[in-house]
């Protein structure tokens, strides 16, 4: 199975790459930079390189950038949108330069403008990234829409949000999308019993085609099933328990996908203690 964790570039980037060979597993999901900040500046010819040359040293399937939090692609402030539109091309274009296949970013909030001009923005968004010659000039990127919580304003609760966009935008074949399951779940999407999983990826399928899904945040959740409230669980200690994961990392729609966990880093012990757990609810034992 592809699986990884969020980690740390402490270091360099190619402590990432280090960080996930000292955990055993196949693949990672970093932020490019300091994720609390605007300032990116150019990628370093030397750090890219440093990272390239691990990777081809380690057992690195699958790897992906997650952009940073500040970014609102439905931002209403034309300054605002104008930083999370140059923001997201600057992660397109370092992921062409490391040779990261995808760049997950969370869509954004309306913060008041209402659903549809929010996700007109979005769309805006987007087919500007995908037109600028960064993007151009890293044809193989694809950007990753994730799925939210749906906290405050935030769009992409639900499915059919994240399928008006794809379905909208101009070069549909550079965009795909992320699930997260505690944000699903957050949102009303059950997935603790093969009856509800069905009725959700079903929904999924209708809104956004299953395979227009290319990565799977593995979360589980502090609050219940529609709480509309995003605080990430380690695997099988909140309310999607390990029954829910078990049905998620082997249902046949989804079990091919590479899984990334976002769980709580309490100590050193939470990433492999998370990773062990996904694992073990692995049927055919093919980990
Ligand atoms: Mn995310
Ligand atoms: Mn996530
Ligand atoms: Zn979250």
């Amino acid at each position: 199975m592809i699986l990884g964790c969020h980690l740390s570039i402490s270091g360099g980037l190619d402590q990432a790459v280090a960080r996930a060979e000292e955990l055993k597993i196949n693949a990672l999901q970093i932020f490019s930079h300091n994720a609390r900040s605007w300032k990116m500046g150019p990628l370093s010819a030397d750090d890219a390189k440093k990272f390239l040359e691990r990777r081809k040293r380690a057992h690195v399937e699958y790897a992906v950038i997650h952009t940073i939090y500040l970014i609102n692609l439905a931002s209403p402030d034309p300054k605002n949108f104008k930083l999370s539109v140059q923001a997201l091309t600057d992660e397109v274009q370092r992921a062409g330069e490391l040779n990261i296949p995808h760049v997950n970013t969370h869509i954004g909030a309306h913060i008041g403008q209402g659903v549809e001009k929010g996700l007109e923005r979005i769309v805006e968004a987007l087919d500007s990234v995908l037109a600028s010659p960064q993007a151009k000039s890293a044809p193989t990127v694809k950007i990753l829409l994730e799925n939210s919580a749906g906290e405050g304003t935030e769009l992409g609760a639900s499915f059919a949000e994240l399928g008006m966009v794809l379905h909208n935008i101009k070069d549909k074949n550079r965009v795909g999308v992320c699930i997260d399951t505690c944000h699903a779940f957050c949102a009303g999407y059950d997935l603790t019993t093969p009856r509800a999983l069905d009725k959700t990826l079903s929904e999924l399928e209708r809104t956004v085609g299953l395979e227009r899904v290319e990565l799977i945040h593995l979360n589980d959740s502090k609050f219940p099933l529609g709480s509309r409230r995003d605080r990430h669980e380690h695997i099988g200690q909140g309310h999607i328990g390990l029954e829910g994961f078990r049905l998620v990392v082997n249902h046949p729609a989804l079990r091919e996908k590479p899984f990334i966990l976002e769980t709580p880093k309490d100590d050193d012990s939470s990433d492999p203690t998370n990773v062990a757990r996904v694992r073990s609810l692995r049927y055919d034992g093919r980990t």
